[in-house]
């Protein structure tokens, strides 16, 4: 044994000896401790309009995916707290931008679409009806002709007909062109539409991770979501990450570092969990500040050897 290793059991067995002393019947239970039986107190801090999200919305998707994880392992993890000190931030960039945009677009485009369909419906019917009285007027027209001529009034009946036709005509033509005129403007449309995923994929390609722990100011962002399970998604996995689970490599995973809309954890989850569920914290922080003190150590050796 090194005189590192020394000093960091004489430090922790004094240490827990004072515990055992001040704590009494307390000290089993918290030299047992593990992260698991911390339960996190979170809140709800900032919010950016643009998520056009109310705060109990939020809360409740924080409190779907804390369930899940709760289920999972059988324990209180999480516990919403006006005070608590984990917390959960909204922030808007350029993803969500872009992914409202492509929300209005795609609204716009269905509005137009369910308008110009009926439209052109009707522009189709009375195109029908007008060739069925042309038709009916042409034979007319072959039946006289064939006899050397109309009589008078019939002649005029037809010449009526014949000038009413060609204004039905011209009207028609005029909504083929409206239409036409329409149907272009929803396929520029279409195509800003389609400019505007592209965009979203590329963005999307260089920041994967929808959200962010920050483990030093225990605080939660959320930059993005397109819809209810990526939200619970991400909720899970960040707070994944606040409890210390890392990332996994399954694709079906809520830890994998790449966003998806699976809310149940998968069998790498869970064994990432009871990995750090079996972590105890008081033996966690003594061995950081016993290698901390062996680091010192050496690093007074090394100084003083030189
Ligand atoms: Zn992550």
């Amino acid at each position: 044994m090194t005189s590192g290793k020394i000093i960091g059991w004489l430090i922790f067995i004094i240490s827990a000896g004072i515990a055992g002393i001040i704590l009494g019947p307390k000290a089993y239970a918290l030299v047992t401790r593990t992260k698991c039986s911390e339960v996190r107190k979170y809140s709800v801090n900032s919010m950016d309009v643009r998520f056009n999200m109310n705060r109990e919305e939020l809360l409740s998707y924080i409190g779907t995916a804390a369930q899940n994880w709760e289920n999972a392992v059988g324990m209180d993890l999480f516990e919403y707290d006006p005070e608590g000190e984990l917390d959960f931030n909204l922030v808007f960039d350029e993803r969500q931008e872009l992914s409202s945009e492509i929300g209005n677009l795609e609204g716009d485009l269905d509005s137009k679409k369910e308008n110009l369909v009926p439209q052109i419906e009707e522009y189709e019917r009375l195109v029908a009806v007008y060739k069925k009285k042309a038709a009916d007027l042409n034979s007319e027209i072959l039946f006289y002709n064939n006899q050397g001529g109309a009589p008078e009034e019939k002649f005029n009946e037809i010449i009526t007909r014949q000038k009413e036709l060609e204004s039905e005509a011209q009207s028609l033509n005029d909504l083929a062109s409206r239409l036409n005129q329409s149907t272009e403007d929803y396929n520029v449309e279409v195509g800003k539409l389609n400019s505007t995923v592209k965009n979203f994929n590329t963005t999307l390609n260089y920041k994967p991770e929808q959200g962010i722990y920050s483990e030093g100011d225990q605080r939660i962002e959320i930059y993005f979501t397109t819809d209810k399970e990526e939200l619970v998604h991400t909720l899970m996995h960040e707070m994944g990450h606040a409890i210390g689970l890392d990332h996994t490599e399954g694709t079906s995973d809520i830890m994998f570092t790449y966003t998806s809309e699976i809310t149940e954890p998968s069998e790498n989850d869970l064994s990432e969990l009871k990995r750090v569920c079996a972590e105890n914290v008081l033996l966690d922080r003594y061995k950081r500040n016993i290698d901390y003190l062996k680091q010192m150590f050496v690093e007074n050796k090394t100084t003083i050897a030189s």
